[in-house]
């Protein structure tokens, strides 16, 4: 089982030939659906074949109905804290070369508490793997490794999105970090002051990029995704059974990508899902079974209701 804590947010994305000025007024192409990168990746863990939990908060209003009747489809077991805030909201605007602008209205995401998530001990303790990001309050996400590590569960930290800060006690309670360059670099500067440029880091030498990573999370496992590129997997010394490599790249799937939002997700999601499911598998398959699944993803438009499941996967790329 995949217990993910995280957020839920409605999207409500406009397409316009260019963003916006200050004072401007535009038309543009609206769609709304469900988005949240907790959400996304409970989606795509659930997809993915593994038995899955999501723990957040939702307000008392249509985007809180959504969500649950979201995961009602996909057979999400949802453990919400009802808030009075607003369920989360996203306004993103895209432009024809891709290229947004994003404000979020955290809302009731702000509002999942680390007493809630203490009720959700039980529930916790029923999963192999626990997941979560930086865009629910960080002491929760803390409170919910807490309740993993205890449980003798593997935690996954997504430090997404790259502006937001983990705590001390959150990095100290992840066993893995899945950071996308933008966000890697990011954190790398916040936790060490080192200054990279995250165009650049694909580029870099393999025992350069361990370094780093070994930098970032001396005690953990670092799994850095780089688009097309693929990922970068760096392993603390004597961690993970079966992978007598600390250090090896996973390319990326041939896929005809149209669009790449939400390919993080996808690529957490699976990943979560794989190493709860098959837990005796080396570490470096897990990676490439999520690196198929996001691979896949991104031929399909849109975040959450684009995840692909587990048997298109295996349909797509065999076995
Ligand atoms: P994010 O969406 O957080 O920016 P990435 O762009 O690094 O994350 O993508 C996550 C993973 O999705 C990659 O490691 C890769 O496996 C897959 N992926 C993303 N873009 C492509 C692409 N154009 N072709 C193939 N795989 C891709």
């Amino acid at each position: 089982r995949v217990v993910v804590v995280g957020s839920f947010n409605v999207d409500h994305v406009w397409s316009v030939a260019a963003l916006p000025r200050p004072g401007e007024t535009l038309a543009g192409q609206y769609h709304t659906g469900p988005g949240g990168k907790g959400f996304n990746q409970a989606t795509a863990a659930a997809r993915a074949g593994a038995s899955t939990g999501f723990i957040c908060a939702l307000g008392e209003d249509a985007g809180g109905q959504l969500a649950r009747a979201l995961a009602t489809a996909d057979g999400i077991e949802l453990h919400e804290l009802r808030s009075d805030a607003p369920t989360g909201t996203a306004g993103i605007y895209v432009d024809r070369d891709g290229r947004n602008s994003i404000v979020i209205g955290p809302g009731a995401n702000a509002e999942l508490s680390v007493s809630y998530v203490d009720l959700q001990r039980e529930a916790i303790g029923q999963a192999r793997v626990v997941l979560g990001q930086l865009e629910s309050p960080p002491a929760s996400v803390a409170a919910a490794f807490a309740h993993a590590r205890g449980a003798g569960a593997l935690t996954l930290l997504n430090p997404a999105p790259a502006d937001a800060v983990a705590t001390p006690e959150l990095w100290a309670a992840a066993d893995a970090i899945t950071p996308n360059e933008t966000e890697f670099c990011a954190q790398l500067k916040r936790h060490t002051g080192a200054v990279i440029d995250p165009d650049k880091l694909a580029a870099l030498a393999d025992d350069e990029l361990h370094a780093d990573c070994r930098r970032l999370l001396p005690h953990g496992s670092v799994v850095v995704t780089l688009g097309a590129a693929g990922c970068f997997i760096s392993h603390a010394d004597g961690q993970w059974r079966g992978d007598e490599r600390g250090y090896y790249r996973v390319a990326a799937s041939a896929v005809r990508a149209v669009d790449t939002t939400g390919a993080g997700d996808a690529f957490n999601g699976a990943l979560a899902a794989s190493l709860a499911r098959e837990p005796a598998q080396a570490f470096a398959a897990h990676v490439a079974y999520a690196s198929r699944y996001a691979g896949l993803s991104t031929e399909r438009a849109g975040a959450a209701s684009s995840m692909p499941r587990d048997s298109e996967v295996r349909a797509r790329f065999g076995a």
